[in-house]
């Protein structure tokens, strides 16, 4: 059932009108005390107006599975300049993908307007090499529900009637909980395969199942990701990691082979000692666990976890070929080379290498060290990342221990019973004053922010 096989839009319309399912307000869970009062005033104004209007996409598929969305999207036939026309509070966004932002304080109404599947040759829809780069043809509702992702992510709750309007099957799949491709699988993940790390984090976050041709398709067109924006996949990846639901994210990225492909190194030196795959676990279970309890969570942190299996086995590398400073120079490497995957912005990466850095730097027997260690304004996050370390790792829960207790008994905690330090040595000088002079920009900037 590929239902853009055809690009001519009345065909499309035809065909894609003669499926529709109304599931009539009866018929449904839906009922407007669960959607927000700010989507239903945009809803409402939109009709009042003379224009047709619904929520659509993950708003829709949540309610009916009796989850709290956590926004609320809107489309309509109105224009972007329409819509803006109708609302004081209003604002135009996005070039890629024109929309409208309603705002209401901190609560944001998306209205996208109805997206047609023609190209009008104006060069309001751009492809590159099969990829969708740019999308501002407007169209019809049967249109828009086709040029969507999966179906379950196609259903209309229509302001008119309170109706649910399903043109593709989307109400059957929420009831089976199974996620399907509109269209064929092939032409949908080429077109853009951020599709099949959307397809991944929808498996995690509804714990639906995924069609067969879907998850084969996942996996074939998956490697198509290192093509795609690095800026758009930092966003994915946080919508993936930073939603509650990492722990069963990252599973399902291994599953898929995505993980392999947009953390390449990682995913090497998970495969090839099991205490890398137990450490990103046990940070995504954490970050899980702090979300639902309503703590914040960093970006920095999560990725220094996710990367942490790639620095110690190119630090380990590095160190076997002699390398003067394996760790700093690893540690670099990761940062540059993960950079052409994901683009994780400097305020975010420079806290993340600081975190790596600091980690020698517990295996010390000296008094001055353990203080300084101790007054680093990154201290803190350091420390939460060697008991994840210890977490994963046998041998370091004794180390962790000793820091644990400096923190509430002072420096000496750290050196009880060790072997007092070889005052002088070169071994033990010369990497201080390296480390110290390429550290100094990070701490700065870092804390600039
Ligand atoms: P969430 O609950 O995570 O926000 P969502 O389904 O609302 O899930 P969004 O990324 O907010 O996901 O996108 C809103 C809707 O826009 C989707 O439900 C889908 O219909 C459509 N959409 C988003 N991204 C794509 C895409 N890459 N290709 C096709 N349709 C998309
Ligand atoms: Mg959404």
């Amino acid at each position: 059932m590929d239902f853009l096989e055809t690009s001519d839009p009345a065909e499309v319309r035809r065909r894609v009108a003669a499926q529709l399912r109304v599931v009539a307000r009866a018929d449904h869970c839906i009922s407007r005390q669960y959607i927000s009062p700010n989507a239903l005033r945009v809803l409402y104004r939109l009709r009042d107006a003379g224009f047709s209007a619904g929520l659509v996409g993950g708003a829709v598929r949540d309610l009916l599975l009796g989850n709290r969305p956590k926004d609320f999207d809107v489309a309509t036939n109105a224009t972007p300049e329409q819509v803006k026309a109708l609302f004081r509070n209003c604002r135009l966004i996005g070039r890629r993908f024109r929309l409208a932002h309603v705002h209401y304080g901190d609560e944001i109404i998306e209205v996208s307007t109805f997206r047609g599947i023609s190209d009008d040759g104006s060069g309001d829809r751009e492809m590159v090499d099969g990829r969708l780069t740019r999308d501002n043809v407007y169209g019809s509702i049967e249109e828009d529900a086709v040029r969507r992702d999966f179906t379950v992510n196609a259903l209309y709750y229509a302001i008119e009637d309170f109706s649910v309007r399903d043109y593709v099957g989307g109400f059957e799949d929420v009831q089976r909980r199974v996620l399907r491709l509109i269209g064929d699988v092939e032409r949908r993940f080429r077109e853009d395969p951020v599709r099949t790390l959307r397809a991944v984090r929808f498996a995690a976050k509804l714990g639906f199942s995924v069609a067969e041709d879907v998850a084969a398709g996942i996996r074939e067109y998956g490697p198509l990701l290192v093509d795609a924006p690095p800026a758009r996949l930092f966003d994915e990846m946080l919508k993936l990691f930073l939603a509650g639901h990492a722990l069963a994210g990252f599973r399902e990225m291994e599953r898929y082979g995505l993980f392999a492909v947009l953390f390449p190194e990682s995913s090497l030196a998970i495969h090839k000692d099991p205490r890398g795959r137990a450490l990103i676990e046990a940070a995504l279970a954490s970050t899980d666990a702090r979300i639902a309890l309503g703590k914040p969570v960093t970006p920095a942190f999560l990725f220094a976890s996710l990367l942490w299996p790639a620095v110690e086995y190119r630090t380990a590398a590095l160190a076997a070929r002699g390398h003067a400073d394996p760790e700093g120079e690893a540690s670099a490497q990761i940062v540059s080379e993960q950079a052409q995957r994901i683009a994780l912005p400097k305020r975010f990466s420079l806290p993340m290498q600081e975190i790596w850095d600091l980690q020698p730097r517990f295996v010390t027997n000296q008094r001055k060290r353990v203080q300084r260690l101790l007054a680093h304004p990154r201290f803190r996050a350091a420390f939460d990342f060697l008991l994840l370390r210890a977490s994963a790792h046998a041998d370091l829960v004794e180390l962790a221990a000793r820091w644990e207790r400096a923190q509430r008994d002072g420096p000496d905690a750290v050196l009880e019973g060790l072997p007092p330090p070889e005052h002088g040595s070169a071994a033990e000088v010369a990497p201080r004053k390296k480390r110290r002079r390429r550290r100094k920009p990070a701490v700065a900037s870092a804390a600039a922010e």
